[in-house]
């Protein structure tokens, strides 16, 4: 489907400081930093939204912390692809289509617009491909074909199932005992309990008509795929096997992306991704912000009320991708507060040489997406005073290119 437009990145090396470092992440499976550093291209899947509730500042944090990782590879001289998904049918969709009598695919289509939107204030890069579920339909039956082959589905009434033990390493995302796996699945999604499965966690391929829902033909049967294995043949279809990073929300990390490397693994007899990076979760009012919780902020909500997206993402900045935070409304304002000072800073004719924030935001970025360090690197060069005529034009480039903050 339609993406979104890209902000133009600025390129550093055009103004003498070459290429940015290779790039260090903490990846999940193996719990330890790893430097991504792929021969000239990069291949990057994140998992788009399920189309309600968008945009919301857990969805922002998540977007945001993959577009810091885009910059990082492209400062380094890195061409890179990325892909991400729409869910634009699933359960909680269909709930919320049936709750608001609104048609599934109408709020969907308005849900998906909003986010773009949104994505586009933030100044949030855009994938290359942009994939839809409903359009995907066809790979989705394509990869239960494969997985069928190698004799890992089975029928449970006129749904398919994954025997998720056809992958000897089940297991290798999370790195969770079964006991957890079982817990969390039945939390998030999973149907642990149903009777007629192989083992409880199994988790489902394709999903047979139900009365009221939204099916197509197949040469499965009439229904709609399951979650886990769309994402898994949209990045194969689009990336192919053993891209760089598979990234999310670490409410993500199990099931989701746990069952889309099984299956992938299984289907291919190939490496799915390299690394697993996971973003943490924003609260609000001292609870996760979540659709189900209804304790959203959005960030459309912001915009409306006259906030400047470029403060909004400052503030999400402020907090490393890999924690979890809450977010409070004096955070905007304080994030406010210093998008002023900058824009004050390299409006001065001479200000300090810029040459040691661009290290210092190069080595903060490269080590694990550190944007507060990043944040105090330009507070620090802020303060200063020098007398560099083309400190403004460094700063500002640097920003842009690095950060996606346009002074
Ligand atoms: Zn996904």
């Amino acid at each position: 489907m339609r993406s979104w437009t890209s902000p133009i990145v600025p390129s550093l090396d055009d103004l003498g400081f070459g290429r940015g470092p290779a790039v260090e992440v903490h990846d999940t499976a193996t719990g330890a930093l790893v430097t991504v550093d792929p021969d000239h291209h990069a291949r990057l899947y994140v998992c788009g939204i399920t189309p309600y509730d968008a945009t919301h500042m857990g969805h922002a944090a998540t977007y945001l912390a993959f577009d810091l990782l885009q910059r990082a590879w492209l400062d380094a001289g890195l061409t890179v692809t990325y892909t991400q998904n729409v869910t634009d049918v699933d359960d909680p969709l269909l709930e919320r289509a049936t709750a608001t009598g609104i048609d599934w695919a109408e709020l969907a289509e308005n849900q998906i617009e909003l986010f773009r939107t949104d994505m586009t204030a933030l100044r949030v890069l855009a994938p290359d491909h942009y994939i839809g579920a409903v359009e995907s339909i066809d790979l989705v039956v394509d990869m239960v074909g494969q997985l069928d082959a190698a004799g890992a589905v089975y029928r449970v009434d006129d749904d398919l199932y994954f025997d998720v033990h056809a992958d000897a390493d089940f297991g290798a995302v999370s790195g969770y005992d079964e006991t957890t796996m079982l817990q969390v699945f039945g939390e998030r999604g999973g149907d642990p309990e149903r009777a007629g499965k192989k083992h409880p966690l199994d988790c489902l391929l394709w999903q047979a008509e139900r009365p009221g829902e939204p099916a197509w033909d197949t040469s499965l049967g009439r229904g709609r795929p399951g979650w886990h294995v769309e994402c898994a043949a949209i990045a194969l279809e689009h990336l192919g096997t053993g891209f760089d990073v598979q990234g999310g929300g670490s409410d993500l990390v199990f099931p989701h992306h746990e069952m889309s490397r099984s299956e992938s693994v299984v289907a291919t007899g190939e490496n799915f991704a390299h690394s697993y990076v996971h973003a943490g979760m924003v609260g609000y009012d001292g609870e996760k912000m979540s659709k189900s919780k209804g304790n959203l902020v959005l960030v459309s909500a912001l915009r409306e009320a006259g906030r400047d997206p470029v403060a909004i993402r400052l503030a999400l900045l402020a907090h490393h991708y890999r924690s979890d935070w809450e977010w409070f409304e004096a955070e905007l304002v304080v994030a406010e507060q210093r998008l002023a000072a900058w824009r004050i800073a390299v409006d001065r004719p001479e200000g300090p040489a810029g040459d040691d924030m661009v290290s210092a935001l190069r080595a903060a970025l490269t080590h694990d997406l550190d944007a507060p360090a990043a944040l105090r690197a330009v507070d620090q060069w802020a303060a200063g005073a020098g007398h560099d005529p083309r400190a403004s034009t460094t700063v500002r480039t640097a920003l842009d290119a690095l950060l996606g903050i346009s002074l």
